[in-house]
């Protein structure tokens, strides 16, 4: 492996496995969260937490901490930190790539309602009628679904790691949960809760995809918010592929978009 040290944005499966891997193989890594998440950064890697401030302050943190790549593997729906890295790598002459997994896909027998964003999704639980939701989009995504009808109207399960608080959503029934999920159980949530529609961010992760095989055995309806638009450059879907970059020296052997 190369003898670079890398800055690692992480806050995802993938960017777990590519730190210990790369910790594994000797490589220098630093893995950095934004320290939203409590209990995800147990990593045999040096650690680091908090934003930088900026396109500036990644700038500068890359200088300072002697960076040689930068490898972004945070969320698919992570909307900024993907651009500021972009910039930031551009401006301090480091090799940057963009580890994103592959969304979703609908298959035979989904019913699946694709949008734009999540006021789309809200919009769209009116437009349908939807009257028993559950929520997975995430504790900090709550607020786009507050304007719609309550009473009477739509009931919202709201599936999140921890507790909102505060709920933005009165009387919503919240379960808190961490996957990695199985069919059996996400058949019994939406069971239990007679969901007819299931709201999801297309984070394309393989721990929380039950509820979409769930969703289509109980012909339960699924409102799948689309990805935000990442920043062009390089970009590799797997934490392999990720390796093989940083063994290359952040080579562009990958594909550029
Ligand atoms: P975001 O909109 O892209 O980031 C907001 C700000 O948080 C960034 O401008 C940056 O602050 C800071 N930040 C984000 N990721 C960071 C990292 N890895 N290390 C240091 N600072 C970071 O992202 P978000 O939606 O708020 O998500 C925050 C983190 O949670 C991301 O790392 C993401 O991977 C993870 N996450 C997000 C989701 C989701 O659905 N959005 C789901 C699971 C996990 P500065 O500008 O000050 O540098």
């Amino acid at each position: 492996m190369s003898g670079a040290h890398v800055l690692l944005l992480a806050g995802t499966a993938e960017a777990a496995e590519l730190a210990t891997r790369l910790h594994q193989r000797d490589v220098r890594v630093t893995a950095s969260f934004a320290g939203r998440t409590r209990g995800t950064r147990e990593l045999p890697c040096a650690v680091r937490v908090g934003g930088f401030g900026g396109v500036h302050g990644l700038v500068a943190a890359l200088h300072d901490g002697g960076f040689d790549l930068l490898v972004d593997a945070t969320h698919p729906f992570a909307a900024r930190m993907p651009h500021h890295a972009a910039a930031a790598a551009e401006t301090a002459g480091v090799p940057r790539l963009r580890v994103l997994r592959p969304p979703w896909r609908a298959g035979a027998g989904d019913r699946w309602d694709d949008v734009e964003d999540l006021a789309g999704a809200a919009r769209r639980l009116t437009e349908v009628g939807a009257r028993r939701v559950l929520l997975t989009v995430g504790r900090y995504d709550l607020e786009a679904f507050t304007g719609l009808p309550g009473g009477d109207g739509i009931r919202f399960v709201v599936r999140s790691i921890e507790v909102p608080e505060p709920l933005p959503l009165a009387g919503a029934t919240v379960v808190t949960a961490r996957g990695p999920f199985a069919v059996e159980g996400e058949l019994r949530l939406l069971a239990e809760h007679g969901i007819d529609t299931l709201v999801t961010k297309n984070s394309g992760a393989d721990a929380t995809a039950a509820k979409l095989t769930a969703a289509r055995e109980a012909g339960v309806r699924v409102v799948m918010v689309r990805r935000p638009e990442p920043p062009p450059g390089p970009r590799v879907e797997t934490v392999d592929e990720a390796l093989d970059w940083v063994a290359r020296g952040g080579e562009a052997h990958q594909t550029v978009v």
